[in-house]
């Protein structure tokens, strides 16, 4: 197998979440790229498989080693970064490696690895509806939503720069449709 990446990005709220998830449970092959980040751990997410938690000072330190392959501060203090040992550590184990990134750092992903990377935008039906689902969502406060809502609407315009648009109208669909788009890709020789 070659080492292949497979990045789906989106306006947080599209759905690439659920979409990651699904596609990790069908394809055995494929395994999650666990990002080092200082945000605060919710209630559900565990350490070292949602994310790895760790803290500003921490994190600005693997920055100055280079350790990351990615990061960006998505919301105003709060980083995320990719690791490139994590890539590293998944594919010594023959995986190809998923990632549920911002836009920002999956076209950074793809500067890195232009021919190993497939990048997946999953498009939400419209604008108003990517507002709704990250009001439904209710995990965060107004403050941050409001944030939420600014970087989606600006994330939206990067479609053209990805290898497939995913529409997510309806969910069966779209995952039926994403299942094909990475049966396809882990059948070519990139
Ligand atoms: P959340 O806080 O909702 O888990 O994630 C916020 C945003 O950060 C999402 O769009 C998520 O995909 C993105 N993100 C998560 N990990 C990384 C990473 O390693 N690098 C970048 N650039 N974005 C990330």
């Amino acid at each position: 197998m070659m080492n292949k990446l497979i990045v789906v990005a989106a306006p947080s709220g599209a759905g690439k979440t659920t979409i990651v998830k699904h596609l990790l449970k069908t394809f055995g092959v494929l395994a999650f790229s666990v990002s080092a980040t200082t945000r605060e751990k919710r209630e559900h997410e565990k350490d070292g498989s949602d994310y790895y938690f760790i803290n500003e000072a921490d994190f600005r330190q693997k920055v100055k080693k280079g350790e990351f392959l990615e990061w960006q501060e998505v919301y105003k203090g709060q980083f995320y970064g990719t690791l490139k040992s994590e890539i590293k550590r998944l594919w010594d184990l023959q995986k190809v490696v998923i990632f549920d990134i911002d836009v920002q750092g999956a076209l950074n992903i793809k500067k890195a690895y232009p021919s190993e990377t497939l990048l997946v935008f999953v498009k939400p039906p419209s604008r108003d509806i990517l507002i709704q689902r990250l009001r439904d969502r209710n995990t965060e406060s107004e403050e941050s939503l409001s944030r939420r809502i600014e970087k989606a609407s600006y994330e939206l315009g990067f479609e053209d720069k990805f290898d497939v648009v995913l529409l997510n109208d309806s969910l069966e669909s779209c995952l039926a449709r994403a299942e094909k788009i990475v049966q396809d890709y882990l059948q070519s020789t990139n």
